[in-house]
This record gives structure tokens, sequence and C-alpha cells, in this order.
């Protein structure tokens, strides 16, 4: 969707692009706008990282959610995983 445009849903080619995901919370008066944040990074009031954008089919609302920068990869709040690749899935 972000690449082509078109809804992998409804094959509708009208979205609405959202540079900047609303965190739907109080944040007090130092932050006006706050964004939303993917994860908690432990360091206190400010301990959030991975700001996203957003793109909206307007036709039937799917969204899909990126993330605009890299994440820090602590092992303790955010942890890398890594699949084994050439396997067929066996699920
Ligand atoms: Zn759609």
């Amino acid at each position: 969707m972000k690449r082509t445009g078109i809804c992998p849903k409804c094959q509708h080619n009208v979205l609405w692009y959202v540079e900047n995901v609303a965190a739907n919370e109080e944040a007090g008066l130092m932050q006006q706008h706050p964004t939303f944040q993917l994860a908690v990074t432990g360091n206190g009031s400010y301990g959030r990282a991975g700001s996203t954008e957003a793109y909206v089919c307007q036709q039937c609302g799917y969204i899909e959610l990126y993330l605009k920068e890299r994440l820090t990869a602590d092992g303790k709040h955010v942890r890398e995983l890594r699949g084994s690749r050439g396997a067929p899935y066996r699920g």
C-alpha cells in the first residue's frame, strides 16, 4: 500500500497519508501534540522510541503502520528476532 498506493484489501486507490500517528493519551503541558511511539525503552517519562506513519484506505479503513526510524535492540524492551530462511513453513 505504501509503495503501490493501492489498498491490498479492497483495491481502492485513494488513501490518506498520516505523517505523525497521534498518541491518544494525556501527555501534560510539555508536549502539546504527542505522537504514537511503538516501544517503551524504560528511561523515565521520555523512555519511548519508534515514531510511526500510517496509510489509510479511504474506502474500507484498512490501516498500515510503518516505523519512521530504526529501533535499538537492548535485549530487554526491544529484542531482535531472526527467523531461519529456506525451511518451508510447517505449521
Ligand atoms: Zn481498502
